[in-house]
């Protein structure tokens, strides 16, 4: 096993870095911006050292000064998390031309995978089906409406170095698509520095689904099941669950299957993710994520298989040892992203001390954090505050166990979207799994300010009946969700209220 590593990210994934390594027994050095010296990966970690300023582009961001910091301190290997230069080629081949080990794919990997049209190109080539449309970018909007008119509309129109949904764009008709594309190919360019996009069918109805995927440096490639991460808002995740409510026991293997085949076609090394959209029975290939995922928690609750210490033992070289009969899956995992949003108003950011957390605790919860007590919310970076996972035997007691857990969340001086998740978990579709990547576009009500009237007053009358409840047990009354509904009151504007 390697010895030492430095984790070359922040917040919740670092601390879960720093834990998984400390686990292996491997020295964790943690890296911080000015505006994480307090953060909990610095402080659990057996290292930790500045490098720069609050912005990414002046700390996170800094592949050749931290690769240098690596040499400097010993350490022995890198593993970069999720985002900042997890996905960035040049950077795992600074890391491996350093004599340093990249806990990861191969740079030529990654590069394969992280030009999207090369991608479906490669799956395609694999016999993985891909979601109908071009395998090359368009050079012109005369070009676009070509390909449009052959592949039928509506088409998205998505940028070939894409991702978190930047330089995408739905096109219902043939006078939009100029502008359209115009617009996704000037967002791609400010995001990604290529300004390249290309066209692909798009799906009315489908559901994200995604498949786990293991391999290691000797040829031995696994798959553990799917997740399912439909509910997401701008295309990005909310919350994600293992397995999915609506795949049969063939059409997973069906799928991991494909998902072993296309990993083995790039020669895969460590833990990656292959996206599929889902629709009536069909999947199709939508991109490979080289790289830990946000949400692969929910597949280590259900199969028992730590993902970050097999990253750790791959990129050490050990064989994996377990094969694909091996892996069973128990029970059901739900996850939701508790993000520094306000769902009230179209998710927008909010920012300041967190002044009070309690975080829930109990069987069957798991909360992946990067937050404390004290612990200042800025605009400096990406707004996942923590995960809360549960695991349970069935879907229906995952749900109810994760109602449970976000009423025990208190989270106080920044808005939160767990209120959200709360709400979702209530919602009747949500809970017989009819879910597709339209669930928002859905259930507007969700996102909507003023709760219907017999909501507040059974809330109402709920706090009331705890309170009387209390009195007469005479029960310590510490922050719980149990002020929740007054403030859902106050937030409508109902006697009382602070607006
Ligand atoms: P990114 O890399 O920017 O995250 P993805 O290709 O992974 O982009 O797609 C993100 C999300 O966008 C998907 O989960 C899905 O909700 C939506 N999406 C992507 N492609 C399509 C498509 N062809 N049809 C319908 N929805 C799509």
């Amino acid at each position: 096993m390697i010895g030492s590593v430095l984790i070359a990210n922040r917040g919740e994934i670092a601390l879960r870095l720093v834990r998984g390594a400390r686990e292996c027994g491997i020295h964790a050095i943690a890296v911080y911006s000015e505006a994480d010296r307090l953060a909990p990966h610095v402080l659990e970690a057996d290292e930790a050292y500045c490098i720069g300023p609050a912005p990414s582009s002046e700390s996170y961001l800094r592949g050749e000064a931290i690769v240098a910091l690596a040499k400097d301190v010993g350490a022995e290997a890198i593993h970069p998390g999720y985002g900042f230069l997890a996905e960035r080629a040049d950077f795992a081949r600074m890391v491996e031309d350093a004599g340093l080990v990249f806990v990861g794919p191969a740079p030529e990997t990654i590069a394969a995978m992280g030009d999207k049209t090369e991608a479906r190109r490669r799956m395609k080539e694999a016999g993985v089906p891909i979601v109908p449309g071009l395998t090359e970018a368009v050079a012109d909007p005369e070009a676009a409406e070509e390909a449009a008119a052959d592949i039928g509309f509506p088409v998205l129109l998505k940028a070939s170095a894409g991702g978190g949904g930047k330089g995408m764009r739905v096109v219902s008709e043939p006078g939009e698509l100029r502008r359209a594309f115009e617009a996704a190919s000037r967002e791609a360019l400010a995001a990604f520095g290529d300004g390249s996009v290309y066209l692909e069918r798009y799906l009315a109805r489908p559901r994200h689904v995604e498949i786990q995927v293991l391999g290691d440096a000797h040829g031995n490639v696994v798959h553990l099941a799917e997740r399912e991460c439909s509910i997401q808002r701008r295309h990005q995740k909310l919350v994600e669950e293992a397995p999915s409510p609506v795949l049969t026991d063939e059409e997973r293997a069906r799928m991991g299957e494909t998902a072993v085949r296309a990993a083995q076609a790039v020669d895969y090394r460590g833990a990656g993710t292959i996206e599929f959209l889902y629709q009536e029975g069909e999947c199709f290939f939508l991109e490979m994520n080289t790289r830990i995922q946000v949400e692969h928690p929910v597949t280590e609750l259900v199969t028992g298989i730590d993902l970050v210490e097999w990253q750790f033992r791959v990129a050490s070289g050990q064989p994996l040892d377990f094969g694909q009969d091996d892996i069973r899956l128990v029970g059901h995992s739900i996850e939701c992203r508790i993000t520094s949003e306000d769902h009230l108003g179209g998710f927008l950011p909010s920012t300041g001390a967190i002044t009070h957390l309690g975080v829930p605790t109990g069987p069957g919860v798991r909360w992946d954090g990067g937050v404390l007590q004290g612990t200042e919310v800025t605009l400096h970076y990406d707004p996942l505050l923590a995960k809360l996972i549960v695991h349970a035997a069935t879907r229906e007691a995952a749900i109810a166990r994760m109602a449970r857990a976000l009423d025990e969340l208190v989270v106080s001086g920044v808005e939160t979207c767990a209120p959200f998740h709360r709400r979702v978990m209530d919602e009747a579709d949500f809970r017989r799994g009819d879910i597709s990547i339209r669930y928002l576009d859905e259930h507007p009500e969700l996102l909507e300010e003023n709760e219907p009237e017999s909501e507040l007053i059974a809330a109402a009358v709920a706090a009331a009946l705890l309170e009387d409840d209390h009195r007469r047990h005479r029960a310590p009354r510490i922050g719980t969700s149990r002020a929740e509904p007054v403030s859902a009151w106050r937030r409508a504007g109902m006697p009382g209220g602070a607006s």
